[in-house]
């Protein structure tokens, strides 16, 4: 495996609080890498880390082979960008980007070459004279990211750079950051609590939760596996059931006992034992709701239910139903038809969408 960025049992601590704790990670050249968790729970501080702002209290930074965990900022070829874009106002489009390099002291036609390439790849070539105050939030963002890869670090670091900006030019603007990633390669690490973000935009994700990190995969692995019930709760809806192993089953199977409905064929992993009490994971749309009895493929598991509410939302619809003492929730594309409130039906699904996550 290509280990570009090696993050090393890092830890920083601010007095008791342990923001940063006992953090490994490797990060592979090129890729886009989110570091995604709620808020105060380190990603930041992280960042700043490899940024040169913080120093580790343990630890080391190896980057492209290189320890940079003692050197200062301006000595390592890492930048950031910022969610308040911070570009000089006094400054036009084009000498904000400039900066850097003529900061670095690179001749002139560089210069002028090199900030031409990047207002082409940004769409601000019309653009080049004004101030930030004259463009919108994407737009000085789109600035503050050719700033920020101008001088061709190795490793962009990005810390929640689209919070600023309103739902429709966020999602917008995270096109665009693919199409960036994609025409300069350059290794990105994302900070985002945005869970849409971080699976929309990233090659993998590590969820950090208090300084540590819960979990790292591709966003498609930690919304189908996640391996603990706060990722499978951070990433996407989920209901949770408590049950009990009854018997082990081929295919990674288990057949577990809920208090409530019965016997239930569920996913595990092979390390679980008989008598042992699980906490079983399923995703709203993995669960399918019938008027009649359903025809059951082999495992799958159906259980009669009472529809409490059924809420319209456009491309889907969300039904919360009762199964015995537990509430579900069910979430159905809007052109299947719905059953509604108040009346009786039967919920089913397969024993892969149900996964032992703790
Ligand atoms: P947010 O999304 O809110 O920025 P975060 O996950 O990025 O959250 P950090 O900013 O890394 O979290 O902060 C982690 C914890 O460390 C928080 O409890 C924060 O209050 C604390 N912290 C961060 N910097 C300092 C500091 N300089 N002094 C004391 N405590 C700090």
């Amino acid at each position: 495996m290509n280990d570009f960025l090696s993050i090393e049992k890092v830890f920083r601590h601010f007095g008791p609080l342990r923001a940063v704790d006992g953090v490994t990670l490797q990060i592979r050249q090129g890729e886009i890498f989110s570091l995604l968790g709620p808020s105060g729970c380190g990603k930041t501080t992280l960042l700043k880390m490899l940024a040169g702002f913080e120093k580790p209290d343990a630890g080391r930074l190896i980057l492209n082979g290189q320890d940079i965990t003692d050197l200062p900022p301006e000595r390592r070829p890492v930048n950031t960008v910022f969610q308040n874009y911070a570009l000089f106002p006094h400054l036009s489009v084009w000498e904000n980007i400039a900066f850097g390099l003529r900061i670095a002291r690179r001749p002139k036609v560089e210069i002028t070459a090199a900030v031409e390439r990047m207002l082409a790849m940004i769409q601000l070539g019309d653009h080049a004279k004004k101030k930030p105050a004259q463009l919108s939030g994407g737009q000085r963002q789109r600035v503050a990211i050719a700033r920020a890869l101008v001088n061709e670090p190795k490793l962009l670091l990005l810390d929640e750079p689209l919070a600023a900006l309103d739902l429709k030019l966020r999602q917008h603007m995270l096109a665009e950051l693919q199409a960036i990633h994609a025409q300069v390669g350059t290794t990105f690490i994302y900070v985002t609590h945005d869970q849409g973000e971080a699976l929309s935009l990233s090659h993998r994700i590590a969820v950090m939760e208090a300084g540590k990190v819960s979990q790292v995969d591709s966003p498609r692995g930690l919304y189908e596996a996640p391996a603990t019930s706060f990722v499978a709760g951070f990433i996407g809806d989920a209901n949770f059931l408590e049950g009990r192993v009854e018997e082990p089953l081929s295919h990674g199977r288990l057949r577990v006992t809920v208090a409530g409905l019965g016997r239930l064929v569920v996913t595990g992993h092979a390390t679980l034992l008989v008598g042992q009490t699980v906490r079983v994971m399923v995703r709203p749309e993995r669960l399918h709701l019938t008027q009649e009895r359903p025809v059951l493929t082999a495992g799958e598991n159906a259980l009669p239910t009472r529809i409490e509410s059924v809420t319209y939302f456009g491309p889907h619809a969300k039904a919360q139903v009762r199964c015995g003492p537990h509430t579900l929730h069910v979430q159905q594309p809007s052109g299947k038809t719905l059953l509604a409130t108040d009346t009786e039906g039967w919920l089913h699904f397969e024993p892969e969408a149900a996964r032992v996550v703790d």
